[in-house]
């Protein structure tokens, strides 16, 4: 097996919040094998001198859509799986190419596009998926138009169509079947639309998804397979509920108050706010075909996303990192960590991306960290990022070399 070794690093110990010079990073069969002084080669070793450049752990982002090729996520349910699957392919390739090594899907990818990615047959970060998002009927996955008549075979759709990131299931034993479907098709954890949402046509914010009968049927199956549940929920009111139900990550957030910040902390919820996506769907949405009706709810979303973050961090939840972008607005992923810097310290961010993100993946040890015995996943870039986001906020110009899990996947002047 060959052996790469990274020399002359400064190693950035995010838990640590300290830039460590002089190291090399010995990177053998995808794993890192040892940090250490930098010294005299192995003999057959591919020694890569970075300069005294950072290396970091490769970023994590715990909310995104990789098949969202479209900002109106209703009309892709009935596009034709090949174009879907065909536009996904670049959506992927260049999540990694903005140093996202690892991602977790909430809601739309399959296990075939995780395997596939991992097999080599594709390129992208390694995914984490939850199959399809289980939403109520008129719930955040609903996405059909408000009519005088429900067109049941356009709900059915949603059992076939790879355009669809969410299925409508109602009933305690038709969740309880319906989690038992995405874990059996390979789901790596539960989604669940838990309030309204933004994106969808019929449904107000502060709309409560699912009873918690419901809530606690589908937590019950998700822990019986050793996972977990994720919901998305904006208000007090529905985030208290569905972490009372057990439920482990809360999506958004955004207005969350101090007592349901404090329900999340003392039950050890995470949070995982995607403050980008509401200034991408209030400036790009109109132009990319999202409906009024949408961009009204994400302009009520957008002036909380800052005091959620603030909330959230004194009530001492954990942050992970999340973007939820759709279709052309992908490209705004890193502009996030700009966003966070607003409220929380760069190491706080940074975090988020990295070793809160693992925890939640339950991979701590392995990803996010540059450390021996984790997964290889290496990003080199100038600057210090524990001063500045920066750099991390335009990853093309900024990130000299994209290693994942052991292979180079782009050197820059290295
Ligand atoms: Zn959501
Ligand atoms: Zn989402």
């Amino acid at each position: 097996m060959a052996v790469l070794v990274l020399r002359n690093a400064k190693v950035l110990d995010v838990a640590g919040g300290q830039l460590i010079a002089g190291r090399d990073v010995v990177v053998e069969g995808g794993r890192i094998t040892a940090v250490h002084d930098s010294q005299p080669a192995v003999s057959d070793a591919e020694v890569i001198d970075v300069g005294g450049l950072t290396v970091m752990p490769g970023l994590i982002d715990l909310h995104v859509h990789v098949t969202a090729v479209r900002m109106d996520l209703g009309s892709q349910v009935r596009m034709p799986n090949a174009f879907v699957l065909l536009r996904t392919l670049p959506i992927l390739e260049r999540m990694l190419m903005r140093g996202f090594t690892t991602v977790r899907d909430a809601g739309g990818a399959e296990r075939a596009l995780a395997d596939a990615i991992e097999e080599g047959l594709a390129v992208g970060p390694r995914l984490f998926v939850s199959g399809r998002a289980l939403s109520q009927t008129g719930g955040h996955g609903d996405f059909r138009a408000r009519s005088d008549y429900l067109e049941i075979s356009d709900a059915c759709a949603c059992a076939f169509r790879i355009g669809s990131v969410a299925r409508i299931v109602d009933g305690v034993d038709a969740v309880r079947k319906a989690v038992r479907e995405e874990l059996q098709m390979g789901a790596h954890q539960i989604k669940i639309m838990a309030s309204g949402g933004v994106a969808s046509p019929t449904d107000p914010i502060d709309a409560l998804g699912y009873s918690t009968d419901e809530i606690r049927a589908i937590v019950a199956e998700a822990v019986a397979r050793h996972t977990y549940v994720m919901a998305h929920a904006y208000t007090p009111e529905a985030i208290i509920r569905a972490v009372e139900c057990g439920v482990r990550t809360i999506e958004h957030g955004n207005l969350v108050d101090a007592e349901a910040a404090g329900v999340m902390a003392k039950n050890g919820a995470f949070a995982v706010p995607t403050l980008v996506t509401y200034r991408a769907l209030v400036e790009q949405g109109p132009a990319l075909g999202l409906s009024p009706e949408s961009v009204s709810k994400a302009h009520s979303v957008l002036q909380r996303g800052l005091q959620s973050l603030r909330i959230l961090q004194d009530a001492g939840v954990k942050i992970g990192y999340g973007s939820d972008l759709l279709a052309d607005a992908h490209l705004r992923q890193n502009e996030e960590f700009l966003i966070r810097s607003e409220v929380q310290t760069p190491q706080q961010v940074l975090a988020g991306a990295t070793t809160i993100a693992a925890e939640v993946l339950r991979m701590e040890g392995q990803l996010g960290v540059v450390a021996e015995g984790a997964i290889a996943d290496l990003l080199v870039l100038e600057g210090n990022p524990l001063e500045s986001l920066q750099a991390l906020s335009k990853p093309d110009e900024s990130l000299r070399m994209i290693v994942k899990e052991g292979v180079i996947v782009k050197r820059n002047g290295l």
